[in-house]
């Protein structure tokens, strides 16, 4: 790591823990801050946004009623559809925001993976949440004040790009926003005007990572480049998010590439792992439904269902944090079910490259055999290695470099095929 400049103190760069106080927060404690925290957002979400209200009336249930963190579960959860809709029956918002249009400063959109993007909308004190735990996140992965970041997330409606440059500048660090790379022209033009800028950390998406670099061979560029050659698919488990509706920074890991879990904020952030056919709790430690209520916001979610497949972790971690760890292990969209299990991309990925360039096959049926398509020379053992991790039969197809569509923000690693046509 370089040497910060003078004016940075040692001490505001060595200390372990962005937030000692609350990171470290006895659990007692902890659920005290919670269950007070979810009585006001009960509270918040009821009297002043019809959306939670009108919910919450639907099943006979008022804020008074959550007298404990489990009584929470009689609010019945709302996923990204009901959002959708509750937009498009009351334009252009909706009546899911506590503080309606003219309480908020800032209007962004949901990226829009899983179909039309949602608005969000941002107060100055949420904003100031989301900067607080951005900056737990990134100090655990490394980021210290007087560091050089170039972020990489979108701009324009999107509002990735400003929310992780108001974290880096929360956190002291100078941002950098180059948005996703698009052609080789633009992505070789960037590369030059960075050169030189003593780059100590990229915030990007893999996909954009992995496209800046194959921009870069083509190209034969030899300067400035996001440091993935040492980089591991298990990347995927540093951070976690309840997408930036919800709680965006929700969390990150203790270390860095090893798969270990993210710490989730839970004094901002309620969470739970639901099975998506019973709507239960799953046992810690598998698969579920990530379920989200936020903490401590002018603009509470109550029960938000991201749709997103994670594992939750309550033992305690060494490191000295009390708050929960999380895997995002990948989108509920992109589950293939095979021979009665559930198989995300991450279980293809991490015995793959970073850079590795596949997809997973699915049919309209449950299939009997992973069915992947792998772009080059597949290891002789990979096959058996997928299988063995999956505990389902896998066939590899190899296809020729460069057919599988790239793309600059988020991968696309699920293709739907006919119940007849071949792998
Ligand atoms: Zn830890």
């Amino acid at each position: 790591m370089p040497k910060p400049p003078a004016s940075i103190p040692d001490q505001a760069r060595t200390r372990r823990f962005w937030n000692p106080e609350i990171q470290t927060l006895p659990r007692a404690e902890l659920e005290a801050l919670q269950l007070k925290r979810l009585q006001e957002a009960a509270g918040i979400a009821y009297d002043r946004a019809p959306f939670f209200r009108r919910r919450f009336d639907a099943t006979g249930i008022r804020p008074d009623d959550i007298v404990s963190l489990d009584s929470l579960r009689q609010v019945p959860p709302f996923s990204k559809a009901d959002l959708r809709a509750d937009e498009a029956a009351h334009p252009p918002v909706g009546q899911y925001r506590a503080s309606g249009l003219r309480g908020a400063v800032r209007l962004a959109t949901s990226t829009g993976t899983t179909g039309r993007p949602t608005y969000v909308l941002f107060t100055g004190h949420d904003i100031g949440v989301e900067n607080e735990l951005g900056a737990r996140n990134f100090w655990r992965l490394g980021y210290r004040p007087g560091d050089v970041v170039v972020n990489a997330h979108p701009g324009y409606l999107n509002g990735g790009q400003a929310n992780v440059g108001g974290v880096m500048e929360h956190l002291g660090c100078l941002s950098i926003s180059i948005g996703p790379p698009e052609d080789d022209d633009r992505i070789i033009d960037t590369l030059q005007r960075l050169d030189g800028l003593a780059i100590d950390h990229w915030q990007l998406m893999p996909a954009a990572a992995v496209r800046i670099l194959q921009a870069a061979r083509r190209r034969g560029w030899t300067g400035v480049l996001p440091p993935i050659q040492d980089a591991t698919p298990l990347l995927q488990l540093d951070l976690i998010s309840a997408g930036m509706e919800c709680v965006g920074f929700l969390g990150s890991t203790c270390r860095p590439g090893l798969g270990t879990g993210a710490h989730v904020a839970e004094d901002h952030a309620l969470i739970e792992a639901l099975d998506p056919g019973t709507g239960q709790p799953v046992p810690d430690g598998e698969r579920g439904y990530l379920v989200c209520t936020s903490l401590g916001r002018d603009n509470p979610m109550i029960r938000y269902n991201l749709e997103d497949v994670v594992r939750i972790d309550r033992s305690p971690c060494d490191c000295g944090e009390t708050h929960l760890r999380a895997w995002w292990d990948g989108r509920g969209k992109d589950v293939v079910r095979v021979a009665g299990r559930a198989i995300l991309p991450l279980d293809v990925w991490r015995h793959l490259s970073f850079d590795a360039q596949y997809v997973l096959l699915r049919r309209p049926h449950e299939m009997d055999r992973l069915e992947i398509r792998l772009e080059g020379t597949p290891a002789d053992d990979l096959a058996a290695r997928i299988e063995a991790g999956t505990g389902v039969p896998v066939h590899v197809t190899q296809i020729p470099a460069g057919s599988l569509a790239r793309s600059s923000y988020k991968f696309e690693r699920v293709i739907d095929l006919d119940r007849g046509e071949p792998a």
